[in-house]
């Protein structure tokens, strides 16, 4: 199938061209339809499946369709809502590739940095918002955003938004749209919190699933290192040293670690940088353009700061904290050996990790290949660390409250 069977027209058909697609994706091959026909979609899809594009192009089709009615001034028409800013600014990119050679306007709002631009463009008139949800309901208080004629509202990577705690924050906005609105719901995984969401506001939705294409893929050797928690930092400068080569991201769970890893690589002599929830949205910024541009070959990050980048010609992925969310290791790996590449996922596993392990094993079906070889091994009889269940779940569950709360609040991620 190509872009043309897909009724994308002329001077989108053009910019996907010159991006170097030259067919759709199956994400893309599956939505695209739906979202034409305005019908209420879930795709379960996760980053690297092309899912921006599946809901990118059809909008902007849909857009230019209209584009010969009586113009009323440029007025929000399809608004995306993204967890991450580096995630909306992606999409944003992805929108402005693709409309490089129509008049329709987009752009991007995002928190933590200054409002009084991001007003500017807002007021000479969009046609496409994306935006983090924060900052999205502030400038729609402040009367500088008008919901009133959104056609479309996407959400992407629905599973992030609640695990963020943007609930609240996302039926709101919901709300705040018109009733007769087309919604499009984007998430890796569909818990049950993301289905009673949709159930909620979608109308007789369809469903694309796309495979997972991670875990599955035979070109990841997947590896594992039984290893005392305070080794950690060896076995990986050991590793660094000795096998791990290229371009690399490593996992960590909390921002303390990510920060307490990179000072002890860059004191090494690595050339590393690292993204977390706690820094500034410039320095995020800088360290995702260093490690692109091949300034940095290492890059540290808590997975919510990671999520739904797209950074490809990943050789590996380290493991440096597991995660106790079994889909994460999932997600996880699925950055490396893209598009026919090879690549190594490296996990280490603690004695109080060891249960991780297993349901991630269970999850992928697959038994890692455990490296017994390493100067830091792990005492089988190495007792874990029994972690005293929480049985209210996650406490971001509530949602954002107040802005002083907010601000009071550490951020792990
Ligand atoms: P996404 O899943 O939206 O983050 O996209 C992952 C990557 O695939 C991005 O770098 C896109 O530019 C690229 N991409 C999206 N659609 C296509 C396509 N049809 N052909 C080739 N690459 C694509």
């Amino acid at each position: 199938m190509s872009f043309k069977d897909l009724k994308i027209s002329k001077p989108i058909l053009r910019a996907v061209a010159e991006a170097g697609y030259d067919n759709p994706t199956l994400v893309q091959e599956k939505t695209i339809p739906l979202v034409l026909d305005k019908k209420d979609v879930i795709v379960s899809a996760q980053t690297g499946t092309g899912k921006t594009a599946a809901f990118a192009l059809p909008i902007l089709q849909t857009l230019l369709n209209q584009q010969d009615a009586p113009k009323k001034g440029k007025t929000i028409k399809a608004l995306i809502v993204s967890p991450t800013r580096e995630l909306a600014i992606q999409i944003e990119d992805n929108f402005k590739t693709y409309s490089t050679y129509t008049n329709l306007r987009t752009t991007v709002v995002y928190g933590g940095t200054s409002i009084e631009p991001q007003k500017d463009v807002l007021k000479k008139g969009v046609d496409i918002l994306i935006a983090t949800p924060g900052r999205l309901l502030d400038l729609h208080k402040q009367d500088i955003i008008n919901l009133d004629y959104v056609e479309t509202l996407v959400l992407d990577e629905a599973d992030l938004m609640l695990d963020m705690g943007f609930i609240d924050d996302v039926r709101k906005i919901e709300r705040l749209c018109t009733k007769e609105k087309q919604i499009l719901l984007f998430s890796a995984t569909i818990p049950h919190k993301v289905e009673q969401l949709a159930n909620s506001i979608l109308n007789l939705p369809e469903r694309v699933e796309v495979a997972q294409n991670s875990s599955t893929s035979k070109n990841v050797a997947q590896v594992l290192y039984y290893v005392p928690k305070r080794n950690k930092i060896e076995l990986c400068l050991h590793l660094l040293r000795n096998t791990i080569k290229g371009n690399i991201i490593i996992f960590r769970r909390t921002k303390f670690g990510v920060d307490k890893l990179e000072k002890t690589l860059l004191k090494n002599g690595y050339k590393a940088d690292s993204i977390h929830g706690d820094k500034s949205q410039t320095a995020r910024q800088d360290a995702l353009k260093r490690f692109k541009k091949g300034e940095v070959n290492i890059l540290i990050a808590t997975d919510v700061a990671a999520r739904g980048i797209d950074i490809t010609d990943l050789d590996a992925v380290v493991n440096f904290d597991l995660p106790n969310v079994p889909e994460t290791y999932v997600h996880r790996i699925g950055r490396t050996a893209r598009a026919g590449n090879t690549g190594i996922a490296y996990s280490f596993c603690s004695a109080d990790e060891k249960d991780y392990i297993k349901t991630i094993q269970q999850l992928i079906q697959l038994q890692l290949d455990i490296i017994e070889d390493h100067p830091y091994p792990l005492d089988p009889k190495a007792k874990p660390i029994i972690h005293k269940s929480n049985k209210t779940g996650s406490k971001h569950k509530k949602g954002r409250k107040s802005v002083a709360s907010k601000k009071k609040k550490k951020r792990w991620y």
